[in-house]
């Protein structure tokens, strides 16, 4: 554990012309930090200190990037943050670098794998969970209820089954539904559903009168037309025919008292239960992993520890054959030129290009830029601005090229390796896009702390420092901080964390959000108007 007494910066690059403060609980002025360089005032922990005199409009430096231009002079020794700094513009989308990096000369990482379940479609669960999906909010109280019904007396009966989750929203009425934009939570919603974790068992719960009429949610071709991988698992008795939407309608003729709908519910949920308890984990190739990675309540850790450790898995999961997203688009907006240059063809960064453009429109739309997503946790974190937020949430995605980008609320089709999904960074709605492309175990990094977590997927947290890690010790399932504390490297720590994701895909190990069933609501990208 680094303690006061020992003074530790850590500087990102050899140009970086401020460092970061290691110590819990920051140092005070008059330190020594550095042969010659004494503070000349308070830093807290993660905060950073100017290595040398900057005069006023001088750049400021990490991670060898211009992260901000000093508002005042700032001799050596003081305290950078968020007041001292004035953000550069956002880089230009016009001539970037297309697909120009050098691709790395990487060995196949084989013989690694998990015990998941196979679903018709190739895709592969890590949890079997029956999912009831709603075309709309009206139908969430009925339907909370039957799921509370269905885990009290159905669930004890089907020991395969791990869990049954509504997917509730506030979508489905009251919005244009025709505008452009509303593709997306329509898309978003229709995609969760085909979720590798939901095993291919579609069933709605509908109002009846709503705009989301479910043939808009689900059309037909978007039901799994095959379930169950052998005879023996194919469904018996008087069961809805593969194919044919199950819808239960509350405002159904049928229906004459509450009772009546949750008896519908039951019997329907029934069918599904019985076609997901026959199926049985099976080895599987590590490239069946569909990683999601993310952080929320970052601080200026979160680019020094926990997300350089995400690169690093993510570079051997990429290398096992895997599928990784990162996601946040005001997160890499200031990194443009990296990603379209790590672009595996000109056309993957034509179409980062393209996504960053579509953002860009629709926060001008809202009178907004990306400045405006920092929060007063990262700045009391130590990031000062957005650019400086963007480095440290790039790191997340390692070195491979990109080789695919997802819309937001799109769904992975046949891409593999590392893939950009673009989503808000919103920690609610970038877990629902990434739910929605496919994601089966989810990775999450966070400074400040948050019990995030999601009914239909794993998802690991990760701390960024120690501290945060002793205090939250049953909510943190890794602590990323032991880099800067000297006990671990970022390589070790990469290559636990690809043996943890295959121990929780597998089932061997439940997350703490699982442990206590911690799960956040899903929260649904809506760019289109409510009327
Ligand atoms: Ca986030």
């Amino acid at each position: 554990m680094i303690t006061t007494k020992t003074p530790v910066l850590i500087r990102m690059h050899d140009q970086d012309n401020v460092a970061v403060v290691g110590n819990d609980g920051g140092l005070p002025a008059g330190t020594e930090v550095a042969p010659g360089l004494t503070l000349r005032e308070g830093v807290p922990q993660s905060h950073k200190v100017a290595l040398v005199d900057l005069a006023a409009g001088d750049v400021v430096r990490r991670y060898n990037v211009v992260i901000g231009y000093a508002k005042e002079a700032l001799p050596a020794g003081s305290w950078v943050n968020e007041n001292r700094l004035r953000l550069p513009d956002a880089p230009s989308l016009a001539d970037l670098p297309m697909a120009t990096a050098p691709k790395p000369d990487w060995a196949p990482l084989a013989g690694y794998t998990f015990e998941g379940f196979r679903n018709p479609d190739g895709s592969v669960g890590t949890r079997n969970i029956l999912a009831i999906s709603t075309t709309v909010q009206c139908v969430s109280g009925v339907v909370d209820f039957a799921v509370k019904r269905i885990k009290e007396t159905l669930l004890p009966r089907y020991p395969n089954v791990d869990d049954v989750v509504g997917i509730e929203h506030t979508y489905g009425c009251g919005v244009a539904i025709d505008a452009p934009g509303a593709e997306v939570p329509i898309r978003t919603l229709r995609h969760i559903s085909q979720n590798p974790n939901f095993g291919g068992e579609v069933m709605v719960v509908s109002l009846g009168c709503e705009k989301l009429q479910p043939e808009r949610l689900m059309p037909p071709g978007s039901i799994p037309l095959t379930v169950g991988t052998s005879a023996a698992a194919q469904p018996k008795d008087n069961e809805s025919p593969w194919g044919v939407l199950d819808v239960v309608c509350l405002q159904d003729q049928q229906h004459v008292g509450f009772a009546s709908m949750i008896e519908h519910i039951l019997r329907q949920a029934e069918q599904h239960l019985k076609r997901l308890n026959v199926r049985q984990r099976e080895t599987v190739p590590a490239s069946e992993l569909v990683v999601g990675m993310q952080c929320g309540g970052s601080d200026a850790f979160s680019g020094i520890t926990a997300n350089p450790v995400l690169g690093f898995a993510s570079d051997l999961l990429v290398r096992a054959g895997a599928t990784v997203m990162f996601s946040e688009v005001t997160e890499v907006r200031d990194g443009i030129a990296q990603l379209t240059a790590r672009a595996a063809t000109p056309a993957v960064a034509q179409a980062l290009i393209n996504e960053m453009d579509w953002y860009d429109q629709y926060l001008a739309r809202g009178g907004a830029d990306r400045s405006a997503n920092t929060t007063p946790g990262n700045k009391r974190g130590g990031l000062s601005n957005i650019v400086e937020k963007a480095m440290g949430s790039i790191s997340k995605s390692g070195s491979a090229p990109i080789s695919g980008v997802l819309s937001p609320g799109a769904r992975l089709n046949g891409q593999r390796g590392l893939v950009y999904a673009a989503t808000p960074a919103s920690d609610f709605i970038c877990g629902t896009l990434q739910l929605a492309a496919g994601m089966n175990v989810h990775i999450f990094t966070t400074g400040r702390g948050t019990p995030y977590g999601l009914a239909a997927c794993p998802v690991i947290k990760v701390a960024t420092r120690s501290d945060l890690a002793r205090r939250w010790h049953d909510l943190m399932d890794v602590n990323a901080g032991e880099i800067a504390d000297g006990k671990q490297t970022i390589e070790s720590m990469g290559w636990a964390m690809f043996e943890l994701l295959l121990d929780v895909a597998s089932g061997r190990r439940r997350t703490w959000a699982e442990q206590w069933q911690l799960h956040n609501s899903l929260a649904l990208f809506n760019p289109a108007p409510v009327t």
